[in-house]
């Protein structure tokens, strides 16, 4: 879903959002701002003075539009009365959006619930040796370090292996090139 396209499907999820009577803000900026530099969250509600801006990240380009359309729900939803944080006014109006239109809006989403492929450089990734549930990070950590001191949720074991997340050509970690 292209981003040229995300202002229409703003117009269409702040539709839905007054039909199903969610009092969100009159003051809705109409373009949708794009992001490129965010990589760990997908939407955004910036806030000032009374008005609000949407802002999806790039990475959405690669979602489609249900996808983007829930993204949207989720910011639009920060901006009725005492719905800046995810408390229980907010997903009020969330489980209604859920309820009404299908959507799964949920204070979090993963790159997995919005069938977005997860395409951000990474440096490491933990494969599990049970069921294959693969976790990525940009930096060294204790767990990168130390893998054999953590388990997967399966309880299976973690794997490092370095390198970008296109996994069909991961490598051991202490692969040489020759090898
Ligand atoms: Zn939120
Ligand atoms: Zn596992």
């Amino acid at each position: 879903m292209e981003a040229s396209g995300w202002d229409g499907l703003l117009a269409r999820v702040i539709a839905q959002a007054r039909a199903a009577g969610i009092p969100i803000s009159e003051a809705i900026a109409p373009q949708v701002a794009v992001n490129t530099r965010a990589k760990t969250r997908f939407g955004a509600c910036r806030s000032s003075g009374g008005r609000h801006q949407i802002e999806l990240s790039a990475l959405l380009e690669g979602a489609g539009e249900w996808a983007v359309c829930q993204v949207l729900a989720h910011e639009i939803l920060h901006t009725c009365p005492g719905c800046a944080n995810h408390g229980a006014r907010w997903q009020k109006w969330a489980g209604r959006m859920n309820q009404v239109y299908g959507y799964r809006i949920s204070r979090t989403d993963s790159f997995a619930a919005l069938g977005v492929e997860d395409t951000r450089p990474v440096r490491y990734v933990l494969v599990c040796q049970g069921c294959g549930t693969k976790i990525r990070r940009m930096k060294r950590s204790a767990l990168v370090e130390h893998p054999e001191r953590y388990r997967c949720r399966c309880g299976g074991r973690l794997k490092v292996y370095a390198g970008q997340l296109q996994t069909t050509h991961l490598r051991p970690q202490h692969e040489k090139k020759g090898e």
